[in-house]
């Protein structure tokens, strides 16, 4: 049983609280901290048991080490922003208690998320004896406990890499992002990256795209090629891996706006002078857009996220793609979130098990992908987020040697 401080009262958070609260035997004292107490205070309205809120500035180390001293958790999930996740390390350290979030660091002035920063940090988790777990969400997070799982169980090695994150859920709005809508456009306007023969190679963002077939009748969407942090540590993990790519659907009514939205300088993330102000543009078009954790109450349909891989067992070549399909209105029922929140926050809740439960508890920093992937895949399979294996699926494109 632990105390846990949970920063961040977005989408995610939401989740994650309304989720560890279900789990009293594990978390047994839960504080929720974000930049604005009152939406803390409205997700804490929203649960039966209590939630301690309140206010802090993230980015600020000592009123980090203010909060996390008084409350004293064991455990700190940051579900903030990623430009947060360096000050939260540092306050983390400051106060012995040990890390997880879903999201790598990113600079905020500059449009550029690698692993470089948080690995830096690997000797000072090591020797104060403190755990620091990255990208416990889904993608990253499932994604690559999905591959580690296949990786153990069902190949000698693997070859071949195709994370699919399908969203064929409608919220109804010309435009809208599931997520935080800065970090998302920061994220699919960014040059396209994708692992082949030992390197990265970069292509034009959203210049490759196919059809894809879900199973159980999600549909058929057009994925497009992007890059997504996870290729970094799972190439770096799974040296095996001769190609790694990351594909995302999105209808052309958002891929229209978006391209409207860049081409006038909307997306920019540089300062410009507005009447003797000075505003950045995707800030104040964040501030547009609906707010991601308002979209639960009209969004319907399904996610469907999985990992295609294909390698090698017993000599023979074979593929699977092993996959999660989410359902938006079933989210909303039982946790007030659509299906991407809740997609993210609930690997949140099981990397933060993982580790109170010491199944995972190991000093240093580190990717999900270098755990155990058994347990969590129990957890997933218990609490929300179901998943399948296909062997040798019928729409296997991706082994190509
Ligand atoms: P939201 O924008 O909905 O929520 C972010 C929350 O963080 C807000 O409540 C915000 O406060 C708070 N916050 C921002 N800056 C600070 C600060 N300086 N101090 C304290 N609190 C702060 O985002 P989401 O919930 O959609 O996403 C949360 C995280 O999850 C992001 O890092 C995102 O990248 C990650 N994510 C990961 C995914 C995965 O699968 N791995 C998928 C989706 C998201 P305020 O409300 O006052 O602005």
């Amino acid at each position: 049983m632990a105390k846990v401080l949970i920063i961040g009262a977005g989408g995610v958070g939401q989740v994650v609280t309304h989720k560890c609260a279900q789990l009293p035997e594990v978390f047994s004292e839960i504080v929720l901290a974000s930049r604005t107490e009152e939406k803390c205070k409205k997700i804490a309205s929203q649960i039966k048991r209590p939630i301690i809120t309140a206010q802090v500035d993230a980015d600020n180390v000592p009123e980090l080490v203010e909060l996390i001293s008084r409350e004293q958790p064991k455990l700190v999930i940051n579900v903030a922003l990623p430009y947060q996740d360096l000050t939260i390390m540092d306050a983390c350290l400051k106060t012995g208690v040990h890390y997880l979030d879903t999201a790598n660091y990113e600079p905020l002035d500059t449009a550029k998320f690698e692993y470089s920063w948080q690995w830096a940090y690997q000797e000072k988790f090591k020797q104060a004896g403190l755990m620091a777990l990255l990208g416990s969400g889904f993608d990253p997070g499932a994604t690559n406990m999905f591959t580690a799982y296949l990786a153990k169980h069902y190949f000698d090695e693997i070859h071949y890499l195709d994370i699919i994150d399908v969203n064929g859920g409608d919220h109804g709005y010309p435009f809208a992002t599931n997520f935080n809508p800065e970090i998302n456009i920061r994220e699919v306007t960014a040059v396209c990256r994708h692992w082949e023969g030992g390197e990265f190679v970069t292509t034009p963002a959203m210049s490759v795209n196919r059809p894809f077939t879900c199973p159980e009748e999600v549909g058929t969407y057009n994925i497009y090629r992007m890059y997504h942090e996870e290729l970094e540590s799972l190439t770096k993990h799974f040296p095996s891996l001769k190609r790694a790519q990351f594909w995302m659907s999105f209808s052309d009514n958002y891929l229209k706006h978006l391209e409207v939205l860049g081409n006038v300088g909307m997306t920019s993330i540089e300062p410009v002078d507005y009447q003797g102000q000075q505003i950045v543009p995707i800030q104040f078009l964040k501030t547009l857009l609906p707010d991601p954790s308002t979209l639960g109450p009209r969004t319907t349909g399904r996610t469907c996220i999985g990992c295609l891989v294909s390698g090698i067992k017993d000599g023979q070549k074979k593929s699977c793609f092993i996959y999660n399909i989410c359902d938006h209105q079933s989210c909303y029922q039982e946790v007030q979130s659509q299906a991407i929140s809740y997609t993210t926050g609930v690997p949140a809740m099981i990397g933060a098990k993982m580790m109170l439960e010491n199944h995972w508890m190991s000093p240093g920093v580190w990717n999900i992908e270098q755990m155990n992937p058994d347990p969590f895949m129990a957890d997933m399979n218990s609490y929300g987020l179901p998943w399948k294996v296909i062997e040798n699926p019928p729409f296997n494109w991706s082994q190509q040697d």
